[in-house]
């Protein structure tokens, strides 16, 4: 309670070093360090956290589905007290995963279906997906892609490189490629910066992007170097992900602005999870801290019907209350589209607010962000006749 009101006084927060008092500047700022020092252990969690028997149960479950990993900068937002700590939610595992939800699939968006070639999603006309890597920072209990990301789960992600820059070349209808995985920002700048030399050597490729959970679990990433190696593949877009206010850190926002100097507009891709951000008041200071960093939202996403994760689920309806609750309320810019990703491979569905009460061949009835209620013609309106107009005028 508290720390809620310091965290409405004081928006950015630096938890650094927290847990790890003993740890000098230099190695808690070296993204390698962070990386080499998650917490990955029950041990490790133990030492530092009070765990309930149900995260005790999860994380020994997660050895075989999804591993456990949380750097030390994001470790640092757990209210350690607090088992329903939104931060918490994400990254510690609970026994719930384990369990068997009817609706429940390993690939929910119908992901494998769609790869021509290993790692590279063509699910839409002109734009791809390409996994570079199965490794992330930390892993999202919640992930859409568990079935193959983190190495211990039954599948395997094998990215054909090769196979994937000459399908590349040959399917001239492909304008944007999106790298993920897994997550990009955890190669080396070299090899990264590989991948999009050789992406722009392919003349139809117009539109470059990047989706990234580095800059929120390990903002030491974003190094002036790495950004300096971005800038020059231009057009260069990244969309991040971020679920709480409370994930914009000091060093979050600092990272976040070293991208937005180089030029890469940024934006964010929330998931909508059960206890995590599914309020409208917790929403709202999200995409309002969001403005701040210079991230405009742009999907929010209702949770894929990804195996164990039915406890961290909401209903659609708590989706669009909260869209409803944000628009006209504030800001145009800070309002995401809220998608569905279509089980089975269907793409990402809009789901939006009605704010259409009635429409025929002569008009729209519309009720806006107040409840208050509009018509516009559906037909332009008979003209008026000049004389009549002018004796309109002179009267
Ligand atoms: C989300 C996604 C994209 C990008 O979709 P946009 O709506 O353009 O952001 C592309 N390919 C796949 C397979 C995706 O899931």
């Amino acid at each position: 309670m508290s720390d809620f009101h310091f965290a409405s006084t004081e928006r950015f927060i630096s938890h650094a070093p927290g847990h790890w008092p003993e740890v000098g500047p230099d190695s808690w700022n070296d993204w390698r360090w962070q990386q080499k020092n998650r917490v990955t252990t029950l041990a490790g969690l133990e030492s530092r956290l009070n765990l309930t028997t149900e995260e005790r149960a999860g994380v020994l479950l997660a050895g075989s589905k999804l591993a456990l990993a949380v750097t030390p900068h994001y470790f640092n937002l757990i209210e350690p007290e607090n088992p329903d700590c939104p931060i918490r939610r994400q990254v510690v595992p609970r026994m719930e995963e384990g369990w068997d939800s009817p609706h429940d699939m390993a690939d929910p968006c119908g992901e494998d279906a769609a790869m021509p070639v290993p790692g590279l999603v063509h699910r839409y006309p002109d734009r791809v997906l390409f996994l570079v890597t199965d490794r992330c920072a930390s892993y999202c209990r919640y992930c859409t892609r568990s079935r193959v990301v983190s190495g211990v789960g039954e599948q395997e992600l094998h990215t054909d490189f090769e196979e994937a820059f000459r399908y590349l070349e040959k399917h001239t209808e492909i304008r944007d490629v999106l790298l993920s995985g897994g997550d990009a920002l955890l190669l080396s700048d070299s090899k990264l910066e590989g991948i999009l030399k050789r992406l722009r050597s392919i003349r139809h490729i117009e539109f470059l992007r990047i989706g990234s959970r580095v800059p929120i679990f390990m903002p030491q990433r974003i190094t002036p170097e790495l950004c300096t190696m971005l800038r020059q593949y231009h057009p260069l877009w990244m969309s991040v992900h971020v679920n709480h206010p409370r994930e914009l850190t000091v060093e979050v926002r600092d990272a976040l602005g070293r991208l937005a100097d180089a030029g890469i507009p940024l934006g964010n891709q929330s998931v909508l999870l059960a206890g995590v951000n599914d309020n409208a008041a917790i929403m709202r200071e999200l995409v309002h801290k969001l403005l701040l960093c210079r991230v405009r939202p742009y999907y929010l996403y209702q949770c894929d019907l990804i195996r164990g994760s039915s406890h961290l689920r909401t209903s659609v309806s708590k989706g669009i209350e909260i869209i409803e609750s944000l628009r006209g309320h504030t800001s145009g810019y800070a309002i995401p589209q809220f998608v569905i990703d279509a089980p089975g491979g269907g793409g990402k569905v809009p789901v939006n607010p009605s704010y259409v009460v009635y429409h025929d061949q002569e008009k729209i009835v519309l009720r806006n962000f107040e409840g208050r209620i509009f018509e516009y013609p559906e037909l332009p309106a008979h003209p008026v006749s000049n004389h009549h107009e002018s004796e309109l005028v002179t009267v």
